[in-house]
């Protein structure tokens, strides 16, 4: 496919400065963790996990060299339904009590990839001025990946087909009981519920594709502001700020909607101040591993945040500010063309894509066809005065009706005229 959107465009730029290490004087350095997060994300690479999908196996295979390191405590709390180890890290000996949980969603991994980067940081950088000082002051319990059994099948729901963050209450899965009974016997000052939430959410109406969004979640129907929420909410504006720099445009708020089965709001309940952070979509990132870095940032801007009081002096409004994340139905509208059908005259209709993997940006399927006006979609190409023409393979021959297929792979050319020897402009073809 032959396509520059603007999206792309402004994420070729927005990945070069996560890869590569910024150049930031001093007299412009920013709050901890931009800078001293990047290097470390990169420094502290569990190279063995490089792609989204892998097991419990995998990972604590992955971790296993760093969890003998002094100064590191692991923990089995439970087995999930199907009898795989949930096991929590501990890291530092200080005061103040951090809990996070990842994956509690078994298809939803780029945090706790970042947690393994963490673990391998606490176990070997102890000559690191920011490993010592979270160690003083901070307790860091690390619950990666809770829903193994999910994991095992990249899906959602635990091996019962619970969701697990609607099983806060009723307490029935053996994985939310641990995540419970672990929040109670530390009584945690601070949690972190860590998720990945679908690519096609925007910031704001007109914004760009989201790659976090956050959540101080609210603690009841009246979305309350006491002390647990207070608190988290800080903190949420203390990562804003940082992440900010790093991928401006592409953070988002979301919905504080008062759910009493989820864990992130019956934590703040319980009084343990929560952030959520969900890792959404960066261009050209498939395998998230730019969220990755992005996610160790997040963690450690917090942590610091914590660990030196500074959250406190936060600004709220850096939260309050950032657009909503909002839901798109289709990746690609292509507005405007002529669709050539055969020997009919060519008539004027849009077509929505949809990505099957739409993290990778891999297998596009035509979705609607039609006056698709009001269709919301990640990108959108205008191909007035273009002509649609369908490969001879996808049209609609059972119906007698050449065209495009719906629900099938797009193949078709956009030329610049009538005939199928004009100019292309445009090729979608798997
Ligand atoms: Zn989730």
């Amino acid at each position: 496919m032959h396509l520059l959107l603007r999206s792309t465009i402004l994420g070729a730029v927005v990945i070069a400065t996560i890869a590569g290490l910024p150049d930031v004087s001093a007299a412009q350095d920013p709050p901890c963790c931009l800078r001293d997060g990047l290097r470390i994300a990169v420094q502290y690479r569990v190279e063995a996990i490089d792609h989204r999908r892998f097991t419990a196996t995998d990972l604590w295979n992955a971790i296993e060299p760093y969890l003998a390191a002094p100064g590191i405590h692991t923990e089995d709390l439970a087995r999930s339904v199907g009898g795989r180890p949930i096991r929590a890290v501990t890291f530092g000996a200080g005061p103040t009590s951090v809990l996070l949980w990842s994956q509690m969603h078994g298809d939803e991994s780029t945090a706790t990839m970042a947690l393994a980067d963490l673990i391998r940081f606490f176990a070997e950088g102890s000559q690191d001025p920011l490993q010592q000082r979270l160690a003083e002051h901070l307790t860091i319990t690390m619950v990666p990946m809770l829903n193994p059994d999910g994991a095992q099948r990249f899906a959602r729901e635990n091996a019962l087909g619970i969701d697990l963050n609607r099983d806060a209450r009723r307490l029935v899965t053996p994985e939310a009981r641990a995540l419970k009974a672990l929040r109670d016997r530390l009584e945690a000052d601070f949690g972190f519920n860590l998720h990945d939430q679908g690519v096609r959410r925007t910031a704001g109406p007109t914004g760009l594709q989201v790659a976090i969004a956050l959540l101080a979640p609210a603690a009841d129907e009246e979305k309350s502001y006491g002390p647990a929420r207070t608190r988290a909410r800080l903190v949420t504006a203390t990562i804003a700020e940082v992440l900010n720099q790093q991928v401006p445009g592409r953070l988002a708020r979301w919905d504080d909607s008062f759910e009493p089965r989820a864990f992130g709001d019956l934590m703040q309940q319980w009084g343990t101040s929560t952030v959520l952070i969900e890792s959404g979509g960066l261009p050209d990132d498939p395998e998230k591993q730019d969220l990755r870095t992005l996610n160790v940032v997040a963690l450690l801007t917090a942590f610091d945040a914590i660990a030196s009081g500074r959250y406190e002096t936060a600004d709220p409004e850096v939260y309050e500010q950032l657009p909503f994340n909002l839901g798109v139905e289709y990746d690609l509208l292509l507005a405007g063309g002529q669709i050539v059908s055969g020997d009919y005259d060519p008539i004027t209709a849009d077509i929505a894509l949809v990505y099957d993997d739409p993290v990778a940006g891999r297998e596009i399927r035509v979705e609607a066809v039609g006056d698709l006006n009001r269709a919301e979609a990640m990108d959108t190409l205008d191909i007035t005065g273009l002509y649609v023409h369908p490969e001879p393979g996808a049209t609609t021959t059972s119906q007698g009706v050449p065209g495009i297929r719906l629900g099938h792979r797009a193949a078709f050319t956009v030329r610049r005229g009538v005939s199928p020897e004009s100019e292309m402009a445009y090729e979608f073809r798997e």
